[in-house]
């Protein structure tokens, strides 16, 4: 069965929220970056330089992880309107409804990506 319109509209708006939510969040760490700044202008003082680089180690992997689910969302959003959307890009069958609702960027089926999960040993990149 292909997706509903509804189904459709509904994942279009959920998407559209994560992307100005997510937007709004990188403002905030515009913001915050500038504190780090702040802080790093003083590590001469306070001799906390280990600290100061975990912490730009955690700033830049927020960074990129923003910037990948950024990409995804758009993505999606691209592919909501074609007859791709919903469709495994492994096997071809359709994704479950209530997968996409729960995650509207996944792009395989259930099965699909468990298997590609397993093939794909990414160290600390395991998502869901
Ligand atoms: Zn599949």
């Amino acid at each position: 069965m292909p997706l509903t319109t509804a189904l459709r509209n509904t994942l279009r708006d959920k998407l559209q929220q994560r992307r100005t939510q997510m937007v709004a969040d990188l403002r905030d760490e515009s913001i915050n970056d500038e504190g780090a700044l702040a802080v790093r202008s003083h590590r001469g003082e306070t001799d906390d330089e280990a600290v100061v680089e975990s912490m730009d180690a955690v700033e830049i992997a927020s960074t990129a992880r923003d910037a990948t689910e950024l990409a995804a969302i758009d993505s999606a959003l691209q592919r909501l309107d074609t007859p791709d959307f919903g469709i495994c890009i492994d096997c071809g069958a359709e994704i479950e409804p209530a997968r996409l609702l729960a995650e509207p960027t996944v792009l395989r089926c259930t099965a699909c990506q468990q298997r590609f999960e397993h093939q794909h040993h990414t160290p600390g990149g395991a998502r869901l």
